[in-house]
């Protein structure tokens, strides 16, 4: 990502000044450094411009009739993801400290030297740049570190997480809450007979129907290595049962082709369910998901068992 690479071009400026002829000299220099600019003759306006138009950085003056220039600057850094440049005349009421506090990135004294201004706005410009990229690696960070790389649904680390959240809520709310626990049946031997890379494109392609049979507020999660968990909030055992059964059912209608010019196969998961009860540990209430699994694959497997209270 070279800084440098950036043209001027893609930055758009606004400019506040009440002043015709310092608005419109402003804008011509701006304009000849190679930015876009559009201009404002009072804080209001510049409010209405902000409201459609793209900017990036806005050079208001601080004397301006009606709304003053910190007032805007103020607002503007409340509502929008925009930096300010102030300006005012050395005899000022206003202080550098009074525009910084409210917001500002830089502040320039009037009459303004162009070659200045020009040079702060670079450079509110590229500490801008830095800091748009550094939120895009925070969030890319945060996505990735929530994230199981191969299916793409959340992780396990993110399964306790989000698990936690929503027990508080339940708990806080008296709302029911049901889980998942799925585990593909005799995958070791689809791996032994076909490979390990053929086993991923099932886990994969299992990832993609678990999150097709999911309604918005429920969410996956890859809890180990073929085993997936959901997480259903607002909803009780017997729609989280079939809620299990629809992914169950896909699962099984799905076909893969690990080898070629031989049959497609079939694959079969076991299902687990459980509701939440009140007040218990979070780990009686995965145990009891995991122990419904394993009830599901001591009666055959390719089916959904449930288990309601600690004592089944
Ligand atoms: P069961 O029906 O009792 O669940 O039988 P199973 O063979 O699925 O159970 P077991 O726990 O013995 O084996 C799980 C297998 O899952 C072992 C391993 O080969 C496979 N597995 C786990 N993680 C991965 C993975 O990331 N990729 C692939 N390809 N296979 C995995
Ligand atoms: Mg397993
Ligand atoms: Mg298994």
């Amino acid at each position: 990502m070279g800084e440098e690479s950036q043209s001027p071009m893609d930055a758009h400026i606004l400019i506040v000044d009440d002043d015709a002829a310092i608005r419109d000299s402003m804008n011509e220099f701006v304009q000849m450094a190679g930015f876009a600019s559009i201009t404002a003759g009072t804080a209001e306006e510049a409010l209405q411009l902000l409201e459609t138009n793209s900017v990036d950085v806005v050079i208001t003056d601080i004397m301006l009739p009606g709304m003053d220039g910190l007032e805007l600057t103020d607002r503007i850094k409340k509502n929008h993801e925009i930096d300010v440049i102030v300006m005012t005349g050395y005899s000022g009421d206003y202080s550098y400290e009074e525009a910084i506090s409210k917001g500002a990135s830089d502040f320039v004294f009037k009459p303004v030297r162009f070659e200045e201004l020009l040079l702060r706005l670079r450079r509110v410009l590229k500490e801008r740049r830095l800091t748009q990229e550094r939120i895009h690696m925070l969030e890319k960070l945060k996505r990735l570190s929530i994230t199981d790389g191969l299916t793409k649904l959340y992780n396990s680390r993110y399964f306790y997480n989000q698990l936690k959240i929503e027990i508080d809520r339940t708990t806080r709310y008296q709302r029911p809450l049901s889980l998942l626990l799925l585990d593909i049946d005799k995958f070791k031997e689809y791996n032994d007979h076909y490979g390990h890379l053929e086993g991923d494109k099932v886990l994969i392609r299992l990832g993609q129907v678990i999150k097709s049979c999911l309604r918005k507020m429920d969410s996956a999660y890859r809890y180990g290595g073929e085993e997936f968990t959901i997480i259903l909030p607002e909803t009780e055992g017997g729609e989280a049962a079939t809620v299990a059964e629809r992914i169950r059912s896909a699962v099984e209608a799905e076909r893969f082709y690990p080898l070629k010019d031989s049959p497609p196969l079939a694959i079969t998961v076991s299902v687990g369910v459980t509701e939440f009860n009140w007040h218990e540990e979070i780990a009686l209430f995965v145990q009891r998901a995991d122990k419904a699994m394993y009830q599901s694959k001591q009666s055959g497997r390719n089916r959904v068992s449930c288990l309601f209270t600690s004592k089944d």
